[in-house]
């Protein structure tokens, strides 16, 4: 597939059937694979044969549909997980143990800062958070002689921020590590963040992929691009021998190109189980096959919603990269050159009060909590996700008491406009 075009890797990509073969994927709904004999499945044990053999490791509905992630980011090899949250964590987990440090951009999904934050300091990682604006100096001044590899998210849920991917790349490979970015937002088809040096990209399938709130799930997906064998005493987990597998050495049986998905798959996945299961697989496979048509139209839709919103007298600020004077209108020239995304968060007059009061009023924009399908939906973080905190303590974690987050979806643009309008005009 690598010599076709991104639009038609999302129609046909990781699959293509023999003759006589289904057209549409098989979902292969099965815990487990027949052997003729006990030879045969100890080769599968031993990692000397490829095969399958039971589905919390592996099954092969996953492996098409993560082939087809692969081709669309343009890397080796990838994985489906159970969720974004699972990707995260096996991403900066399969490199990275206790005693070990991480740089982060402080601009990313509140879940994965509390997995960093809280969860994974309990298990002895250790977490530098960097403003995503931050000068190179003071990104080069995070790094300590255990970090083990940075992260960031192309364009930030729920701020917005976008990356700069050379900037936090070429940091992370002049201190040797790898740089992982999480691509949820922007997806494959507006940003490939491994032509811009990043290392290792993760999805929460969730959103835009799936785009029709109907699977959770998450991928992770490597560019084979990160020579794990330069630093053989900072990756040992990848360059020594893992006696679990009677002694296989990753990066020699698997290369650089498939050593970090095989030892991932090998180790946390055989150990922690965050399968996706092949159900939704099939599902975000449905979803990927009108990827690039979506986008297309939840991006016009956002630009058109923040381009209203910019223009009224009611609402105090507009985020959004696409817009000429948003902060990060640069970098997504650089980036994110044909759209960024259908979410824009705004603020309005009057604070909480009058949010709670324009949300109450929207039609067609449902409250969830959710972002990135099909039906527009919006949220008001301060009367429900961080509803227990107060205003300054909402100031301090960089979400304003108004800020309202409205994902655009597939409608009529003028139809989320009128709706907005009128919601508008309640305040
Ligand atoms: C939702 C989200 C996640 C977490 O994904 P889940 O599928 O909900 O576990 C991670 N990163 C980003 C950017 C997200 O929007």
């Amino acid at each position: 597939m690598s010599d076709y075009s991104l639009e038609t890797k999302c129609v046909q990509g990781g699959y293509q059937p023999g003759n006589g073969e289904p057209r549409q994927i098989p979902i292969v709904q099965s815990t487990t694979f027949k052997y003729e004999t006990s030879e045969a499945m100890g080769k599968l044990f031993d990692l000397e044969a490829e095969g399958y053999f039971y589905t919390r490791l592996q099954n092969p509905t996953n492996d098409t549909v993560a082939k087809k992630i692969c081709e669309l980011e343009g890397g080796t090899a990838a994985m489906l997980t159970s969720s974004g949250q699972a990707a995260s964590f096996y991403a900066v987990f399969n490199i990275a143990s206790c005693g070990d440090h991480i740089v982060s951009s402080s601009s990313i999904y509140g879940g994965t800062y509390n997995l960093f934050a809280v969860t994974m300091k309990r298990m002895g990682i250790e977490f530098t958070f960097v403003s995503p604006d931050c000068t190179e100096e003071e990104l080069n001044a995070a790094f300590r002689p255990n970090t083990k590899a940075v992260f960031g998210e192309t364009i930030a849920n729920p701020a917005l921020t976008v990356l700069d991917i050379e900037k936090f790349a070429k940091a992370a490979h002049s201190h040797g590590v790898p740089l992982i970015v999480d691509n949820t937002f922007a997806t494959p088809v507006n940003c490939r963040p491994f032509e811009w040096g990043a290392d290792i990209v993760t999805h929460s399938t969730t959103k835009y992929m799936d785009g029709h709130a109907a699977g959770v799930g998450g991928c992770i997906v490597d560019s084979g691009k990160f020579d794990w064998t330069r630093y053989p005493d900072k990756y040992p987990g990848l360059c020594t021998p893992d006696d679990s597998y009677h002694g296989v050495t990753y990066t020699e049986r698997f290369g650089i190109e498939g050593a970090y998905i095989t030892k991932a798959t090998a180790q946390l996945m055989r150990d922690f189980g965050s399968i996706q299961s092949p159900q939704n697989a099939f599902l975000l496979n449905l979803g990927l096959e009108s990827l690039h048509v979506r986008m297309k139209r939840h991006c016009e839709n956002g630009m058109a919603v923040a381009k209203f919103l910019e223009g009224h007298e009611k609402v105090t600020y507009v985020n959004y990269c696409g817009l000429e004077n948003d902060k990060y209108h640069a970098l997504a020239e650089k980036y994110l050159p044909n759209g960024s995304c259908g979410v824009v968060s705004f603020g309005v007059k009057g604070g909480r009060k009058a949010a709670e009061t324009f949300m109450k009023h929207l039609k067609l924009g449902a409250i969830e909590t959710h972002v990135a399908d099909a039906r527009t939906c919006c949220l008001h973080p301060a009367s429900a996700t961080h509803r227990q905190m107060n205003d300054a303590e909402l100031e301090a974690c960089g979400v304003k008491p108004d800020l309202i987050r409205y994902s655009c979806g597939l409608e009529n643009a003028q139809d989320l406009i009128d709706d907005l309008a009128q919601a508008l005009d309640q305040i």
